[in-house]
């Protein structure tokens, strides 16, 4: 792909005008057209867009760094923060050797799962919280099981019984929540124990693994292994400073906000963008403002003072929102107001791009009228997942019909046979009558309709429950080509997943990476589709 030429389109040609162009738009002699198809980034890296957003209104783009500037690679990640958080709870909690024997399998947690903390249990919700999958541990819960514990009583998502996996950073905790769960299973002294003693031993468990990871996060020990070799934990990206230098050279005005300290954003930052374009003497130097330690999500909901910092990441004062901010401007916590002050924020000419549902997206939405854009490093594995089944989701849709049809005609036959008993058959009117069952309706008795319309309904039942049947085997081949446990990350059956609704709600666009955006023209107009009610979409 020729990204130098790609954006803006148009590149000056030597031959005569081409004359394919927008039906009535005369087109300016001397100039070419890129081949259309060249205009469309291939799916894996397209923007996508939950609300109209137009890119030449944005004056300034901040940026999260972990997880949004920072792709990490996700199985080193979690093995070295499973690692790490292991030996706080050998450590420090008392917790068995053994756990490090426990076979540590990613693919038992995604993001926006739910963790029932006082029962071992792991759920995914779709968007109006039916749980459709549940584990205790890594045993699956049966329907029966999950309608008892999940359906028959209101259940109020509160803090201090359940957690959200928000991000990709809590998949560990989750899935060493399911390991210890199994592994206590097992034992036969926590077995004897009685209900209400079990339910305070998971929800121990839980508070053990989040308080080591948090430990591990805050300590040093999950980022001192980075440090020392940022390449094996970070994805590189080749494209990331040209997208920031697009952006700066388009007039927009860049920030960093990000809950890291400085030493490690100068590892990470200077891993990603050091000397890798004329122009931009470090790291610092692609941004205006860089704010660490900004303790998201309070960052937004709270006052605390943006503090300037010295080139040794001493804290100097509190900033004077007044004067204008230098380029590379070192910042430490704050708020959002303080910082909207100090870059001369207009609310709505800010894009903010994070990974965060909460911290980042949900947060920055509530406090102030940014336009966001969603990070999803799991997407592009996910539409590839979802191109693998297409066929599957067509027939799918297909078996949807049938059924709807299907079951039209077994209602249509059961009034029928209301009205021949009401209204006796010869009384009654049957205008389809006779075109359902194939038969002399005049000539027969009334028991002779009545058996006819039992067996076109009995055979119609058994149609439907082979459909059923076979929509459920489809849905589950193709729940299974995205995580065998778990299905697709944004879907949950019919319905968008939890977390595929907090983005649609939270994200004005969504991309798996900050470089998509390379591929479009710094003044795109991202354009959402058109909304459906269930009325307006035609059967
Ligand atoms: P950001 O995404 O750039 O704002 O940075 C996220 C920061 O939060 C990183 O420095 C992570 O190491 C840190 N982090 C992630 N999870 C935890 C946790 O559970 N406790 C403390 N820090 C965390
Ligand atoms: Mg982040």
């Amino acid at each position: 792909m020729r990204k130098d030429l790609f954006h803006g389109g148009l590149v000056p040609s030597a031959k005569s005008p081409v004359s394919s162009s927008s039906p009535g738009v005369a087109r300016p002699a001397g100039l070419s057209l890129l081949p259309l198809e060249t205009l469309s980034p291939e799916m894996t890296r397209r923007v996508f867009v939950n609300r109209h957003l137009r890119m030449d209104h944005i004056e300034v783009i901040g940026f999260d760094m972990d997880y949004t500037l920072a792709l990490y690679n996700q199985p080193k990640l979690e093995a070295l923060s499973a690692d790490c958080t292991i030996d706080k709870m050998i450590a420090r909690r008392g917790y068995p050797e053994a756990l490090r024997a426990l076979p540590y399998d990613a693919r038992r947690a995604i993001r926006g799962l739910v963790v029932d903390r006082d029962r071992g249990n792991l759920l995914k919700m779709d968007r109006y919280g039916y749980v459709g999958r549940a584990y205790h541990g890594t045993q699956v819960l049966s329907r029966g099981e999950r309608r008892k514990l999940y359906r028959e009583q209101l259940v109020r998502i509160l803090p201090t019984h359940y957690a959200w996996l928000d991000t990709l950073f809590a998949l560990p905790e989750a899935v060493l929540y399911a390991q210890l769960v199994d592994h206590y299973e097992k034992d036969a002294a926590f077995l004897a124990l009685p209900g209400d003693q079990k339910k305070e031993k998971y929800s121990q468990i839980w508070a053990d693994i989040r308080e080591s990871i948090d430990e591990a996060h805050r300590d040093d020990s999950i980022k001192r292994v980075i440090k020392a070799d940022p390449g094996q934990y970070i994805v590189f990206d080749p494209d990331l400073p040209a997208t920031l230098h697009r952006f700066r050279s388009a007039g927009k005005r860049l920030f960093l906000l990000t809950n890291s300290g400085l030493d490690y954003t100068q590892a990470v930052m200077s891993f990603l963008l050091d000397k890798r374009l004329s122009g931009y003497a470090s790291w610092r130097s692609y941004f205006d403002v860089i704010v660490v330690d900004a303790k998201k999500p309070s960052f937004f909901t709270e006052q605390a003072p943006l503090l300037q910092l010295d080139a040794d990441g001493k804290a100097v004062g509190e900033i004077d929102g007044k004067k204008a901010a230098s380029r590379g401007r070192l910042c430490q916590g704050g708020n959002v107001q303080a910082l909207d002050r100090l870059l001369g924020l207009r609310g709505d000419r800010v894009l903010y791009v994070g990974d965060h549902i909460y911290g980042d997206m949900y947060r920055a939405k509530r406090a102030s009228v940014w336009r966001t854009a969603m990070i999803i490093q799991e997407l592009e594995a996910e539409i590839q997942n979802q191109k693998r089944v297409e066929a599957e989701l067509q027939m799918l849709e297909a078996l949807e019909r049938r059924r709807h049809r299907l079951e039209a005609d077994l209602r249509y036959n059961r009034l029928l046979w209301r009205t021949v008993i009401e209204q006796g058959h010869e009384d009654a009117q049957l205008p389809l009558f006779g075109a359902h069952t194939g038969s002399d309706v005049e000539k027969q008795t009334g028991e002779e309709v009545q058996a006819d319309l039992r067996k076109h309904s009995d055979a119609l039942r058994v149609r439907l429950r082979e459909t059923d049947d076979d929509m459920d085997r489809l849905e589950q081949d193709i729940e299974q080509a995205f995580n065998p446990f778990w299905g697709p990350l944004l879907k949950a059956a019919a319905e968008n997943s939890r977390f595929g609704q907090q983005v649609e709600d939270f994200a004005c666009v969504y991309t798996s990476r900050v470089s998509n955006f390379l591929q479009y023209a710094p003044f795109q107009h991202f354009r959402s589709p058109r909304d459906h009610l269930p009325h307006e979409r035609v059967y």
